[in-house]
């Protein structure tokens, strides 16, 4: 579905950003401040931190570089189990493919495509490390279930939020929910830096130690002679290099060196004002998403997905399901298509991608997410960028499109060989 110019096109044209955004950005260019960590990476962590309700915020690079080191916190060991769900973007699970760890991929539920609470518990065991999971499209995953089983066991949960920054669940934010949040501001995402950045949300004091250190060039460990006096640094090197809580005594820990994952202060001093316009662009993104789900209901054989009304969605995609069949779901969707609506279907399941099935996962393994992908679901355009006129179009282009298609579907019987008429054999001889 490339190369073509769509009339309602499915990702972002241009960006969000506006002219506060810009004046933030050159109020800090033209300043004497630093633009690498500083000021206003602090402001914005701790901005984001009380937003999501966590003890720490701690912003990187992008999306995938937080998945990155998430994972890399659940301090997984050869042979541990890791439990994560196939129906989201590939750098959920991404870092999982260069480990020696045995990882189960659990059934999305029906309903939402979040991680089947119900599968999930008879997975899971005292062999699971951990989860990791994704808020698919923006609807928050079963945390109350998910969470309680992985107590039980003692699972590291993992939550990917990069589509879920607009989003509650029973009043609570999607980023505080389990072990450690892992968010996107993508120019795709809810909220944008820029178009690149991350950030990591969690409440244990040792990781934010960990990961302060690992995003910044430090070894990812504390050095501790541990009582060996031939190892004591020498006296003004601690002072001089590290804080004294920095450089101390156990070299045990040191798992992973570090790497530069430095939000710029560019991206960061957007961000703030971006947190400042979240709740305009979340409502442009649900009053989209709610009148297609008034058009989606007037019709047999279709299905929203939408919360029950203690769980609030973000509308990252705009997603409804069709139960008539793959025939329909086709028709509507080359219909659409000609029509000049860009329809995508989010995510082709990842244990049947090339990486996985050299691993041994393959057809069969979650049967909803593989009949969902294959014949069940699709998404529309949604994105805030999306003109009045152009989400007038979509709303009534879907409206069309489904009249037709789907009366075809229930109304008019299967095309019949041109010398046979409907009700009738061919030949009633004898
Ligand atoms: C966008 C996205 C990511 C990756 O984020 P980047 O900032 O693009 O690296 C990870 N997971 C999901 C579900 C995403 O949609």
């Amino acid at each position: 579905m490339s190369g073509r110019t769509y009339r309602v096109p499915f990702p972002a044209r241009g960006s969000i950003l506006d002219v506060d955004e810009l004046a933030a950005v050159c109020e800090l260019v033209r300043s004497d401040h630093t633009l690498s960590g500083g000021e206003f990476r602090d402001r914005f962590e701790r901005r984001f931190r009380d937003y999501i309700g966590t003890a720490h915020a701690i912003s990187v690079t992008s999306g995938t570089v937080a998945l990155e080191l998430a994972i890399h916190l659940a301090d997984l060991r050869p042979g541990d189990e890791v439990i994560v769900t196939p129906q989201t973007y590939q750098a959920t699970i991404q870092p999982l493919l260069d480990r020696e760890v045995k990882v189960t991929f659990c059934d999305v539920d029906p309903h939402t495509l979040n991680m089947g609470p119900d599968v999930l518990e008879t997975l899971i065991s005292d062999r699971t490390a951990a989860i990791v999971l994704v808020h698919y499209g923006g609807y928050p995953a079963e945390m109350n279930r998910i969470m309680d089983a992985a107590r039980k066991n003692g699972a590291f949960v993992i939550e990917d939020c990069a589509h879920a920054l607009g989003s509650s669940y029973h009043g609570r934010i999607p980023g505080s929910l389990a072990d450690i949040g892992c968010f996107s501001f993508h120019s795709s995402k809810n909220l944008t830096t820029l178009g690149e950045g991350g950030m990591l949300t969690f409440d244990r004091d040792d990781c934010a130690e960990r990961l302060a250190r690992i995003r910044s060039n430090q070894v990812d460990g504390i050095f501790r002679p541990a009582g060996n006096h031939l190892l004591e640094p020498p006296a003004l090197l601690p002072w001089m290099m590290f804080a004294e809580d920095v450089y101390q005594v156990d070299c045990a820990e040191v798992s992973r060196a570090g790497t530069n994952a430095t939000l710029s202060e560019a991206a960061a001093a957007i961000g703030i004002v971006q947190m400042d316009r979240l709740a305009e662009l979340s409502s442009r993104r649900r009053s989209t998403a709610h009148r297609l789900d008034k058009i989606v209901a007037g019709y047999e054989g279709l299905r929203l997905h939408r919360p029950p009304s203690i769980i609030e969605h973000a509308y990252h995609l705009y997603t409804f399901f069709v139960d008539a069949g793959a025939d329909v779901r086709e028709r509507l969707v080359r219909t659409l298509d000609r029509r000049g609506i860009e329809v995508q279907l989010r995510y082709f399941p990842l244990h049947l991608t090339p990486e996985w099935r050299s691993r041994g996962h393959g057809i069969g393994e979650c049967p909803i997410a593989e009949q969902t992908w294959f014949s069940g679901h699709m998404n529309l355009p949604c994105h805030p960028t999306l003109s009045d006129e152009q989400i007038d179009y979509l709303v009534e282009t879907l409206d069309r499109s489904l009249a037709e298609v789907l009366e075809y579907a229930d109304d008019v019987p299967a095309p019949q060989p041109a010398n046979s008429s409907r009700g009738a054999p061919c030949r009633s001889s004898t």
